[in-house]
């Protein structure tokens, strides 16, 4: 019975990056799995400062963006990871199963704290939480973007650790990078990542903004002084990133659309992103306005934590009996 399962973290707005990478691979793989949940990661938000009102509104709109985006509640187990208590306890049991050593080499956490002076410790323990979040239900594959493949390796070897210690007690999870390449950029910085706690949100395209808002930012973005609309991440990062957002969004290849653009320039090209960007990200705002309001949102996500409260509890006994806290 394979299961899938990814989560993200409610710390700005969704961004095109968030659908491109996590989301819309598991709308895609929704059918072919036995089981597949998705959370708020809202523990993991608070690894970085947030202010309490914003949070709370935010992680209602992630819900709903789920939802609008194409996740089918009745077949995807739709939760709040703060709601499952079990999830902090296990995180912990596997916190002293986790070496410091692999912990300090996380990327992540190295970019992160360069960035915010007086970082928590929550920033360094996050990936065990992350491991947590992905064990405890014995997931098979994380469909995540390429920055967070070797937080899912680390759960790998913790979880490995952990069963040649106390016993075969998870299964391993695989990280599943939706294609290679769609690690969508920043459109002002095409050398990093487009993130939802960026300072520049006119590098990042979210998917509450407009059309107009879209097509500005895209028409704006970073190139180079060449001409040609060709790939090339080391030479063209600005042009290559628009080639893979156009690919993943109208489902073409790559050269397919370079060789549309033969002859033509820039401009032409850009305007045909941000049509594109603007035509998929409208659909969804449609859907997700009507659900922000409704109250099945409370419904779906009661369902989701008893589910997910049911298997983290029985994975955390199984473990507290492996490692000998019991009475
Ligand atoms: P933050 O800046 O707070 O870390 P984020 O945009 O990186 O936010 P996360 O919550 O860390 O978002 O990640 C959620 C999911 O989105 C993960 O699976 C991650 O790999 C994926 N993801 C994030 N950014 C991108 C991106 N630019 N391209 C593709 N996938 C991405
Ligand atoms: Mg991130």
């Amino acid at each position: 019975m394979a299961k899938l399962l990814t989560g993200l973290k409610p710390t700005g707005e969704f961004t095109l990056g968030n659908y491109i990478g996590a989301i819309a691979p598991l709308v895609q793989m929704q059918d072919a799995y036995d089981e597949v949940y998705l959370f708020v990661a809202d523990l993991h938000a608070l690894t970085i400062y947030q202010d309490p009102t914003e949070l709370r509104q935010r992680i209602r709109k992630f819900i709903a963006m789920y939802i609008a985006c194409g996740v089918d509640p009745a077949k995807t187990t739709i939760y709040l990871q703060s709601e499952n208590p079990y999830i902090p306890a296990i995180s912990w049991l596997l916190e002293c199963t986790t070496q410091f050593g692999e912990a300090s080499r996380m990327i992540q956490f190295k970019e992160k704290s360069k960035k915010n002076e007086n970082f928590s410790v929550g920033l360094f323990t996050y990936p065990v939480l992350m491991a947590a979040d992905i064990l405890y239900c014995d997931t098979d594959y994380v469909p995540v973007g390429i920055d967070q493949k070797q937080h899912v390796e680390l759960a790998r070897d913790v979880a490995e650790r952990f069963n040649h210690k106390y016993g075969e007690t998870f299964r391993l999870p695989t990280p599943y990078i939706a294609k290679e390449g769609t690690k969508i950029k920043d459109l002002k910085d095409p050398t990093k990542k487009m993130s939802k706690s960026d300072e520049n949100p006119q590098g990042v395209i979210t998917m509450f903004d407009s059309v107009e808002q879209i097509t500005k930012k895209i028409m704006r973005a970073t190139t180079d002084s060449e001409t040609q609309v060709k790939f090339d991440e080391e030479k063209k990062p600005g042009i290559s990133n628009l080639l893979n957002i156009a690919s993943v969004l109208s489902n073409r290849r790559i050269e397919d659309i370079e060789t549309d653009f033969v002859g033509k320039n820039y401009g032409d090209f850009k305007k045909y992103v941000a049509e594109l960007v603007s035509e998929k990200i409208s659909a969804i705002q449609q859907k997700y306005q009507s659900l922000l309001e409704s109250d099945e949102l409370d419904k779906i996500l009661d369902k989701g934590i008893k589910k997910s409260i049911a298997l983290a509890q029985e994975k955390y006994l199984e473990m507290k009996e492996k490692m000998g806290i019991v009475r």
